[in-house]
C-alpha cells in the first residue's frame, strides 16, 4: 500500500487523469483506506474546480463583457 506522502505526490496526477491504470488503484486503494488523504483528495478537487471557474484574464473578459453588453444596448435603442 502506499504511504501517505506518496499519495499526496500522486494526487494531482490522479485528479487531472495522468496516473497509469495500476497507479490508480494503488490511489483509489489508499483512499478506502485513509480518511485523512481522503480529505486531501477532497479539499485539491474542490481547489481544482474553482480555479477552473476562474477566468485566465479576469480584466481582458470584463472588457469583452463590457463590450458585448455595451454594443447590446446600442441595438435595443
Ligand atoms: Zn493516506
Amino acid at each position: 500500500m502506499l504511504t501517505c506522502k506518496e499519495q499526496v505526490a500522486r494526487s494531482s496526477d490522479y485528479l487531472d487523469g495522468q496516473l497509469t491504470f495500476r497507479e490508480r488503484l494503488m490511489v483509489r486503494h489508499h483512499l478506502m483506506f485513509c480518511p485523512n488523504c481522503r480529505r486531501f483528495i477532497r479539499q485539491m478537487r474542490l481547489m481544482q474546480a474553482t480555479l477552473k471557474m476562474l477566468p485566465d484574464e479576469p480584466v481582458k473578459e470584463a472588457d469583452a463583457l463590457a463590450a458585448r453588453l455595451a454594443a447590446e444596448r446600442l441595438k435595443d435603442q
